[in-house]
């Protein structure tokens, strides 16, 4: 074992006699197992979790011994204090319900969509039990999993055919795996894009086994510069929306229709990826333009590719629509075993999907479209009916409800500024930064925006029915005493 590993790191200290006595009076993992309290803890606790946080409690108290930190004799009181902190850490679940107060609607890192609550009683009612996964109840047989939502997608989309795979970027591999392994894709240098650090078409490319052909500059792409790179070896030509920024000013690009056009004078296949995907002209409720998938279809895209989870609301998949023929040979590929997505998926997105079926009704019932599509009197009205709420629990704290500009997030409608409304908060005492950290740390994570050291409630993502969680978050970060002195003093 090399050195620095943290047995060969005690090893390496000097245990003066002081430190040695120290540790001896640390007591051992079975004498703190069988205190009074700690039984009791074990209660309504896995034996297992109570021992590895009494474990953990002691190697904390012996580290700190160690490192100096720790020069008197460790108090039992203190040693059950953290006990009883590493139980309540170890029976909290990792993955948590938080609330979003940053405004953007698509946030990655919060998950994404939330449900509708059609999605979410669908799963409520079939996640406990058994269900028709694959299973065709006229003919009492295996049947397939896709054609739960299939109906419900080409329906709303227009396409032939369509289905479903685990992400987009799941979606986009299949695609390129299934018609240009080996062979080329032509996309301009413009659309060569990267979302969240963790998806970049170049590499998504390389892995499929396609060779990338760049074409243009990264602001002007023509027609013609598709053209003379189409060869024996071409495939496809690709249509990326670049979903999560813009270029402006001198720019060109070709539309999906001229590509379609060009790929079909030479055989070529024309997929159109989309990204968020809006299922109808959103701009029809007042919101902000964004591609929509009929649309692509009919301006002659071969395949078009969308998530799940961004704009369409519903749970994490990746949905490509489009020829029949084509989407044939897409599950046909062994891969698609390996992206397939399982029942709680499709209880959700067929009950999200069958909302789509009346445009009115999705913009009400799906809670992206909602908030995104909420106006700023709307977002003012609630605003001032927090401010007040929190005013009255928090006397000595300034709310101020004003006006700001935020995004959809997720890889929607990039560069439309959507204009918001916040509460701006100063906290007394404390910088913003350590207030934020507080807020995070409380029984329900409060996510809030920073900007000018103040703390930025953006309600596009907060309803009414999280105000009462809000203002006892915040007053419990308010009266939160901390152990450390704030560095802001
Ligand atoms: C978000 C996005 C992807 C990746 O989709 P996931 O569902 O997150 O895998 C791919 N292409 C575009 C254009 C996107 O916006």
């Amino acid at each position: 074992m090399p050195d620095d590993t943290p047995t060969g790191h005690r090893a390496r200290q000097r245990t003066t006699p002081q430190v040695k006595t120290l540790l001896q009076s640390l007591p051992s993992v079975s004498v703190l197992l069988e205190h009074e309290q700690v039984r009791e803890w074990c209660q309504g606790t896995p034996r297992a979790m109570v021992v590895a946080a009494v474990q953990a409690a002691i190697d904390g108290a012996r580290t700190a011994i160690l490192n100096g930190e720790t020069v008197e004799p460790v108090e039992l009181e203190d040693l059950l204090a953290s006990v009883e902190w590493e139980v309540y850490e170890r029976s909290t679940p990792s993955l948590r319900s938080v609330i979003n107060a940053t405004g953007i609607v698509l946030h990655t890192g919060l998950g994404r969509a939330p449900l509708s609550d059609g999605a979410v009683e669908a799963l409520a009612a079939g996640a406990g039990g058994y269900c028709t996964l694959e299973y065709d109840l006229a003919k009492g047989k295996r049947g397939r999993r896709n054609t739960h939502v299939v109906d419900h997608l080409t329906a709303v989309t227009g396409a032939e055919a369509a289905t479903v795979v685990n992400n987009n970027a799941a979606a986009t591999l299949l695609i390129l795996k299934t018609f240009a392994e080996d062979r080329e894709v032509v996309v301009s240098r413009g659309q060569l894009i990267e979302i969240g650090g963790s998806y970049r078409l170049p590499d998504i490319m390389k892995a499929s086994g396609a060779a990338l052909r760049e074409v243009g500059t990264t602001n002007r792409t023509r027609i013609a510069d598709f053209e003379h790179a189409i060869n024996d070896r071409t495939a496809m030509l690709m249509h990326v929306h670049p979903s999560n920024f813009r270029v402006i000013g001198f720019t060109e690009e070709v539309a999906i229709e001229e590509l379609a056009q060009l790929a079909h004078r030479y055989h070529l296949v024309a997929v159109d990826d989309l990204g968020s995907g809006a299922l109808f002209d959103l701009t029809a409720y007042g919101m902000p333009e964004e591609p929509s998938v009929r649309g692509s279809l009919a301006a002659g895209a071969d395949l078009v590719c969308f998530s799940g989870d961004k704009l369409l609301g519903g749970p994490q998949c990746g949905i490509i629509v489009g020829k029949r023929s084509l989407i044939e040979r897409i599950e046909a590929n062994p891969l698609m075993r390996t992206y397939r997505v399982g029942k709680l998926t499709l209880l959700a997105l067929e009950a999200t999907i069958r909302a789509y079926l009346d445009p009115e009704e999705a913009v009400n019932r799906i809670p992206t479209l909602a908030m995104i599509r909420a106006t700023t009197d709307e977002l003012a009205d609630r605003a001032r009916k927090l401010a007040e709420q929190l005013e009255a629990a928090l006397p000595d704290e300034k709310f101020l409800v004003c006006s700001d500009v935020g995004f959809a997030g997720g890889g929607s409608m990039p560069g439309r500024e959507l204009q918001t409304v916040i509460i701006r908060w100063r906290p007394e005492g404390v910088s913003a930064e350590t207030m934020a950290s507080r807020l995070r740390d409380g029984e329900i994570p409060i996510i809030v925006r920073i900007r000018d050291n103040a703390i930025c409630l953006d309600l596009r993502t907060l309803h009414e029915a999280d105000f009462e969680m809000l203002v006892s978050g915040l007053s419990a970060a308010v009266s939160y005493e901390d152990t450390e002195p704030d560095a802001e003093g």
